[in-house]
């Protein structure tokens, strides 16, 4: 017999009403940041004998135990069983973590994988609300709204850092990984549907996401895969089968199709969205994009950032700036948020011309994409080590400097079409 957990033991209120609450620092008790320390997200499968049902354990201190005002590390485990589980739905189901700890009252919760960030306020803690709370509403919300293919739930919640390093690296980074290589053999021409996703309205309410096998969501965190498997597990949810039968323009991307279903889904706030173009009709950003792109006039090529690096662009803006203007689920040609995966595609910004247009990126990021960008670029282009061509901070963060460099280098964009 299945339960419905209708009241979650926790001393704050549960409501989506509080989804688009924010705290600021002032009014925060201890943070959370897995753009500065280790931190995951993880839903694993096991065997029903393997985990006890509503067991919720904190490996590490608890809140009352950091300091006011700290940037502490966290990764919490979610472990389900039941006979319908799916590997394939455990992407799905952590993805709604976002939500689920978002409707805490006085707790703020951003980001997904290994990238999450969480504050707790000084309110929430002051009435009793402890990291094992997160645990109970992980634990309710699975059970409540995964109860077709979870019959056990246990959580584990680890606050030690160097847990905390473990599971990121040695569990979270592995299974990421596994689910992004799955995808590898399927192309958007391969398959008949593409997926809308919408669980971001919450916060950007015009907001589309168009995932494809080439082109996951610019969160980081929804593949074409695990769009297909939250449609299964709800088909009125947030993920809907898009057809792709009536091509307007092969070169852009864009569908008769796919342009009813985003003004459907944005209820007629979007006309028409591309899916290979950032300067025509390009698809909009939420507020979550990995990465933004935008368009870098002296070397006619682009600029990628993402949410991890802090320092300046050649564009001569940083990350929140850059996504204080790409945001808020309108459309800004020229520039747009995406997921860290989309770099290497055979389809990122395919109208302009592709990967061959990028030409600076932050160096950790540019390692961590290197291999497929790099098999790419020789892919298409016969480009042998393209990354090596590309600038980053080490090298230069002015245009001018970048150039003298992409000279050097003859980065294939300076001879390309002027993009503007
Ligand atoms: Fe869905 Fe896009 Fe939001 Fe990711 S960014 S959750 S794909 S709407
Ligand atoms: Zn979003």
């Amino acid at each position: 017999i299945k339960i419905k957990i209708t009241n979650i033991d926790i001393p704050v209120a549960f409501a989506s009403a509080f989804e688009g609450e924010i705290i600021r620092r002032g009014d925060m008790q201890v943070e959370f940041d897995g753009s500065r320390v280790d931190c995951a997200e993880l839903v694993q499968t096991v065997d029903a004998s393997e985990i006890e049902d509503h067991k919720i354990t904190v490996v590490g201190p608890e809140a009352d135990e950091m300091e006011l005002g700290s940037k502490n590390s966290i990764a919490y485990v979610v472990k389900v069983a039941g006979k319908n589980m799916q590997p394939d739905f455990e992407p799905v189901i952590e993805r709604k973590f976002h939500n689920y700890i978002n409707c805490i009252e006085g707790v703020y919760h951003t980001g997904q994988r290994d990238m999450q960030r969480i504050r707790i306020s000084k309110d929430a803690f002051n009435a009793g609300f402890r990291i094992k709370h997160i645990g109970e509403v992980l634990y309710a919300s699975v059970k409540n709204e995964f109860d077709a293919v979870v019959d056990k739930c246990e959580v584990v919640i680890y606050t030690d850092p160097a847990e905390c390093t473990r599971i990121r690296h040695e569990v979270a980074i592995p299974t990421f990984d596994k689910r992004d290589d799955r995808l590898k053999s399927l192309t958007d021409e391969s398959v008949d549907v593409y997926y809308s996703c919408i669980l971001c309205q919450a916060f950007s309410p015009s907001h589309v996401c168009v995932v494809t096998p080439e082109r996951l969501g610019l969160c980081g965190a929804v593949s074409w895969l695990d769009a297909k498997a939250t449609n299964e597990l709800d088909p009125n949810g947030p993920c809907q089968v898009i057809t792709k039968e009536r091509p307007i323009d092969e070169r852009i991307g864009e569908y008769e199709d796919v342009n009813e279903a985003v003004q459907k889904f944005s209820q007629g706030a979007l006309q028409d969205v591309s899916l290979y173009s950032i300067m025509e009709k390009p698809m909009t950003s939420c507020g979550c994009f990995e990465c933004i792109c935008g368009i870098e006039p002296f070397s006619n090529g682009v600029v990628i950032t993402n949410r991890e690096y802090a320092g300046m662009t050649p564009l001569g803006m940083t990350f929140p700036e850059l996504a204080s203007m790409t945001g808020g689920g309108v459309q800004t040609p020229g520039f747009m948020g995406h997921g860290k995966h989309f770099i290497g595609s055979k389809k990122f910004m395919k109208a302009e011309g592709g990967i061959e247009r990028i030409v600076w990126m932050p160096k950790e990021l540019k390692d961590t994409v290197a291999e497929r960008v790099n098999a790419t670029a020789k892919e298409l282009y016969g480009i042998d080590n393209f990354t090596d061509m590309i600038g980053d901070e080490t090298i230069a963060t002015d245009p001018e400097t970048l150039v003298a460099f992409l000279t050097e280098k003859n980065h294939p964009a300076l001879s390309m079409e002027p993009m503007m």
